[in-house]
């Protein structure tokens, strides 16, 4: 069967030797080791910018973490904590880290957050 040839970036991608079957999986166990390859990728970001895994409705692992339908799917086990808090691949959205940036933005100004 032919297949072109990798760009530059996939051919770093830590998981390039793994199978088709561990990249995509839909869940977690059976992702395991390619979410522990993306905690040492060095083309994560560029992996999460061409997967776009919430625009494209992605399923697999993609930037440290396993997605479904297009959404991140919260790590279970320690493994893939890890290795999605290994990947500095922006997070969806942050709530406590937002919350925190606000608390200490208007700790200077003597406001509160309701
Ligand atoms: S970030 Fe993960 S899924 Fe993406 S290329 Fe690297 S190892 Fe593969």
């Amino acid at each position: 069967m032919f297949q072109p040839d990798p760009t530059p970036w996939q051919a770093a991608a830590a998981c390039a030797g793994l199978s088709p079957s561990v990249v995509f999986a839909r869940r977690e166990r059976q992702a395991a080791p390619a979410l522990e390859a993306c905690a040492a990728c060095p083309v994560a970001r560029e992996c999460e910018e061409a997967v776009a895994p919430a625009e494209s409705w992605f399923d697999g692992v993609c930037a440290g973490r396993l997605w479904r339908n297009g959404r991140a799917v919260k790590p279970r086990s320690p493994r893939a904590r890890r290795a999605a808090g290994a990947v500095p691949a922006g997070d969806p959205f942050d709530v406590r880290a937002v919350a925190a940036q606000l608390d200490a933005a208007l700790a200077g100004t003597g406001g509160t957050r309701g």
